[in-house]
């Protein structure tokens, strides 16, 4: 069968799977965070669906803002990004969640909590939908997990390759035909 029919070669995660604990981290979230007025942080662009989804998943006031980064290339330190648009609040003082779709080595995650943490917001967490805990090479605290993930490039769910398959309403794994051997993702846009 040609590739463009069969780009998934199986499904991990289903629509059901994916609403079922994303309600469940929502709930969590809202315990821990009733009162404080927490501002939610995602990363443009692979977080969108998973962030849409979660905010309707939190019965409590919250705001929301997002970054855009880019990383270097293939010539910079791993984790490097350049900042392509900034936060619009103030979060000094604030309780920021910072919101992922996937930890790996969690090189770039590091990189913007050193950046959030010096503008001294007065707590920050991490959520994440995904975590591969095998490609980790910073050790870093992660409040809230969705799912462990096995070492395979996924797509779905908001995450791209290539910029497709963002829309595919459940997480799976691309098929050997459609996962060039020169790496998946984009180059430019880091997530
Ligand atoms: P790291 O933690 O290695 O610095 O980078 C994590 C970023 O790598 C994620 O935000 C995501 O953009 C990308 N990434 C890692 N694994 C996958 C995957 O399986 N699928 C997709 N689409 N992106 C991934």
């Amino acid at each position: 069968m040609p590739t463009a029919a069969r780009p998934i070669s199986d499904v991990l995660l289903t629509e059901a799977q994916l609403r079922r604990r994303v309600s469940a981290l929502g709930a969590a979230i809202a315990a821990d965070y009733a009162g404080l007025d927490p501002l939610l942080v995602g990363v443009l662009r692979g977080v969108i669906v998973f962030m849409a989804d979660l905010m309707r998943a939190i019965p409590i006031p919250f705001t929301v803002d997002f970054l855009a980064i880019s990383s270097y290339g293939a010539q910079s330190q791993p984790g490097q990004v350049r900042l392509l648009k900034d936060l619009e609040s103030n979060i000094e003082g604030r309780h920021v969640l910072f919101v992922e779709d996937m930890v790996d080595t969690g090189l770039t995650l590091h990189t913007l909590l050193r950046l959030l943490n010096e503008r001294r917001p007065a707590s920050l967490h991490v959520c994440t939908l995904f975590d591969k805990p095998r490609l980790r090479l910073v050790k870093l605290p992660l409040r809230y997990v969705g799912f462990e993930l096995p070492d395979r490039y996924v797509v779905g769910y908001g995450l791209d390759y290539r910029q497709l398959y963002r829309n595919l309403p459940f997480v799976g794994a691309l098929s050997a035909q459609v996962l060039l051997p020169n790496g998946g993702g984009t180059e430019n846009d880091a997530t």
